[in-house]
């Protein structure tokens, strides 16, 4: 019998119409890819192109030299996610201002903040809050639960960005890209409106997808049937609701405010970023105006790799000075970046 991955590859491979480029915007659908091979068993005329869904990617330098600066300030611990310590800054990352003696800790989840600052109170905690939708809800909640507890000793630098004005952008910039795998974590928190409206707008499929090879190869096959329409369709149905998941948006509106946000590769995008409102802005770090973003290696072309421009082994450091032992660039550091998936999982395929 003919399993339905199968039916679907044998109908990829028999795709002989316009070369055509396909962009996922997602840093589990990059990973899940790159894992199971999915590039290599498209025929040539389908390209798969990795977007800036990566949080830790498309986080600019000025936002990691504000994180080494304030590990430096007396009394005051940064507290991260992994990923984040090894991305380079201007001048350093993380990790080396915590071995020339920063003060920096690095946790699994966000709560292990909540701990700290209850049990040592007279020490200030800077939490890197990165992330998009997926991650906000989150970020709300330990916000409002210090805010109830009246904790002080606890700040948040926040990078936190929003898909929609970004993919726009995106449309606006890069016209190779002829459909859109949509994030399946970040529909199931906000729904599929706004990007119905993007397919609409633009005349361009976005499909939203799951993760497992069959539901990723289910999900490009549809973008390649929907050539040149501007329509949604949802193919992970059974986590993306149309209207995603109303108590996440509740609780970050409560929190967070739309402002612009500098995106590394792009620049200040308008209405792509989210703020603490002015009643929680007590819980800030000094996170506006973090924009520049020329990071220590000049030659890195994180920038281009983010906009599906270059493939990451085009980038003339790949796997030579830029290895995940040695990254250069943020995506070389991320278990969501493209040249790190590039460089473990594709090489030799
Ligand atoms: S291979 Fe390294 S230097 Fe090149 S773009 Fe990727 S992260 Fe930057």
């Amino acid at each position: 019998m003919t399993r339905p991955i199968d039916h679907v590859l044998s109908r990829l491979s028999q795709y002989d119409g316009a070369p055509i480029r396909l962009m996922e915007v997602c840093g589990t659908q990059t990973a899940e890819i790159s894992r199971h091979g999915i590039r290599h068993l498209l025929p040539p005329g389908i390209q798969m192109i990795s977007g800036p869904g990566c949080p830790v990617c498309v986080t600019v330098t000025a936002y990691v030299d504000r994180l080494v600066w304030l590990s430096r300030q007396e009394n005051t611990t940064v507290v991260s996610f992994g990923d984040l310590f090894r991305v380079p800054g201007s001048r350093e990352s993380l990790s080396e201002a915590k071995a020339s003696g920063g003060h920096a800790v690095m946790v699994y989840a966000p709560s292990q903040m909540l701990t700290m600052a209850r049990q040592q109170p007279d020490h200030q905690f800077v939490f890197a809050a990165v992330g998009f939708e997926t991650t906000a809800p989150i970020y709300a909640g330990m916000i409002r639960r210090a805010k109830e507890e009246g904790l002080q000793n606890l700040k948040f630098l926040t990078s936190l960005k929003t898909m929609p004005a970004a993919l726009r952008w995106i449309c606006d910039h890069e016209p190779d890209i002829h459909g859109f795998l949509a994030p399946g974590h970040v529909c199931a928190v906000t729904g599929i409106q706004d990007y119905k409206q993007i397919a609409k707008e633009y005349g361009i499929p976005f499909v939203v997808s799951g993760f497992s090879a069959q539901e990723l190869l289910a999900a490009i096959y549809a973008l390649v049937c929907l050539q040149g329409k501007g329509e949604l369709r949802n193919f992970y149905p059974s986590v993306v609701r149309p209207e995603g998941n109303p108590m996440a948006q509740s609780a970050v509106q409560e929190i967070f405010e739309p402002c612009g946000a500098a995106w590394r590769g792009i620049g200040r995008i308008e209405g792509s970023g989210l703020r603490l409102r002015e009643e929680y802005r007590e819980f800030d770090a000094l996170s506006d105006g973090l924009d520049e973003d020329v990071g220590k290696n000049q030659h890195c072309q994180c920038a281009r790799v983010l906009l599906g421009e270059i493939l990451p082994t085009e980038c003339p450091l790949f796997g030579t000075a830029c290895t995940p032992a040695t990254p250069q660039g943020a995506c070389m550091v991320s278990a969501e970046g493209s040249c790190f998936h590039y460089y473990t999982s594709e090489r030799g395929r």
